[in-house]
């Protein structure tokens, strides 16, 4: 009889799996997909074809871009740049293999035990797990962790085939599409829109909503929508994908632009409209545990009605990213183990990574206006940070919202170099319940692009130095 029973090894399981057994808990993780070896393929959706290969290429397209593009400025001259595309995917392909891989050291080091095959809870104790062959085994748990994540939806608009193909299939390509079209300009189509534009694809963003990114602050909306164009991506928003046909070289789609049927044909179609929990056939339908559009249902503590079986990651509600899942994981192991452990969902932070990143946690303006919550805006632009000059990257602002009574900070929301790193800072400062002034009185090495950090703390309080104050 196992302790812990963890379903799935993306970055909710694994270290869900890893914590249960520092705490000496007997744990196992199932894993369906599996290696040429048999073996479990751990990882999930955020190490094979998530976070880490979009991150890997992010970076090598962003290099070529600027070797291309932006190198003779700084006086660098290089002549017959090319690019090879299958030593570009090679790296992403062995950084991927590499952190895949420490996963069995990290469960090996752990004593974490692992199993190829698929898991299905069959009893509140019980899973049942299907190998490759079809043989399956039945495992006693006291307790259960489901972490089976979530997979890309599919339009019948655009039916994935050859050339219409999901974020797995784009982060793949073989060659450099000339003409791209993306359908969802969210998170993902945008990082994947950005690496092939910057490999030379010409990029059409094809968008339902008629705001851009709705979700991030409306200064970031605006800004962000005005550079993503700047830098080639042409995102027609309030437009829907009707139809599309693969034909022999290209892709044929037809979508509405405000009204009006518009015909394109594109090399490739990437359709990046969103996820979807990864629930159907996990658990036995004896076990009456509610699934509510997909979506496991739990409580704050991701415990479900049954309580020893517990689900975390993109399987539940909350926003689907690795650090969110990663940190239930930690919440459950713990919880199982009888330790006291909360998520704080209230400071989840978001990263898109463009380039500039941009990067957010805690409320943006609209939340606020809608919770009437007042509040005081600090923003300071990059184009004043003498370091965001002399590395390049003047782009951008960051903005720190603050309570206009007690001044302790809402939300900070970064465009521009860093961000994800700055808006770290931030959180942390906010899990210690800091104000604007906190920050405003804390020392920032000088020159750094954190500093623009501390100057939109400052003009929360209309004491920015480096810019007039009261801005807005
Ligand atoms: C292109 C792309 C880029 C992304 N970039 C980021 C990013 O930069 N930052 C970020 O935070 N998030 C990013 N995400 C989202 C992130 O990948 C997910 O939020 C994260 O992987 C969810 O973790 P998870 O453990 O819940 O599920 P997953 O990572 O999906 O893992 C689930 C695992 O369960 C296994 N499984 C499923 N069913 C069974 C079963 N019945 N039995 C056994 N095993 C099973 C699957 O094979 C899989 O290995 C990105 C996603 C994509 C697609």
């Amino acid at each position: 009889m196992y302790d812990v029973v963890v379903i799935g090894s993306g970055p909710a399981g694994y270290v869900a799996a890893i914590r249960a057994a520092q705490l000496g808990l007997k744990t196992v993780c199932i894993e369906q997909s599996s290696n040429d070896d048999g073996k479990p393929n751990f990882g999930g959706t955020c190490l094979n074809v998530g976070c880490i290969p979009s991150k890997a290429l992010l970076d090598s397209s962003h290099r070529f871009y600027e070797a291309n593009k932006n190198l003779s400025d700084h006086g660098i001259d290089i002549k017959d740049m090319k690019l090879d595309l299958s030593a570009m995917m090679k790296r992403k392909d062995d950084i991927v293999s590499k952190l895949t891989g420490g996963i069995s050291g990290l469960f090996a080091a752990n004593k974490v035990d692992s199993i190829s095959g698929s898991g299905k809870v069959v009893g509140s104790n019980l899973v049942e797990v299907t190998k490759s062959d079809g043989s399956t085994e039945e495992l006693e748990a006291k307790n259960i962790i489901i972490a089976t994540g979530s997979l890309p939806i599919e339009i019948p608009a655009g039916k994935f085939g050859d050339k219409i193909v999901d974020s797995t299939g784009a982060l793949a390509f073989n060659k450099v599409p000339k003409s791209l079209g993306i359908v969802g300009a969210g998170i993902i189509g945008l990082e994947l829109g950005s690496v092939w534009s910057r490999l030379g694809s010409k990029v059409t963003v094809i968008e339902a909503l008629d705001t851009f990114l709705p979700m991030t602050d409306p200064d970031i909306s605006k800004e962000t929508f005005k550079e993503f164009k700047k830098q080639g991506l042409d995102i027609k928003l309030n437009s829907k994908l009707v139809a599309s046909k693969e034909l022999k070289n290209t892709v044929k789609v037809t979508f509405n632009e405000n009204g009006t049927d518009v015909e394109e044909e594109f090399d490739k179609l990437i359709v990046a409209v969103g996820r979807k929990p990864n629930s159907s056939n996990i658990i036995d339908e004896s076990l009456n545990i509610a699934i509510e559009e997909g979506f496991i249902k739990v409580d704050e503590h991701c415990q479900t009605s049954v309580k020893n079986i517990w689900a975390i990651g993109d399987v539940v509600r909350g926003p689907m990213l690795a650090h969110k899942g990663s940190e239930e994981g930690i919440m459950v192991a713990e919880r199982i183990a009888d330790k006291h452990a909360e998520v704080n969902y209230d400071l989840v932070p978001s990263v898109i990574y463009s380039h500039p990143e941009i990067a957010w946690v805690g409320k943006n303006e609209t939340e606020l206006k809608d919770k009437k919550i007042s509040y005081k805006v600090g923003k300071f632009p990059f184009a004043a940070s003498g370091r965001a000059l002399a590395v390049d990257q003047s782009v951008g602002f960051v903005k720190v919202l603050s309570d206009s009574k007690t001044d302790t900070i809402l939300g900070v929301h970064v465009f521009g170099p860093a961000a994800a790193e700055i808006v770290q800072q931030a959180l942390i400062s906010m899990e210690f319940g800091a104000s604007a002034e906190d920050i405003a009185l804390t020392m920032f090495s000088h020159p750094t692009v954190s500093e623009a950090f501390h100057e939109a703390a400052l003009a929360a309080n209309n004491q920015a130095i480096h810019i007039g104050n009261k801005t807005r």
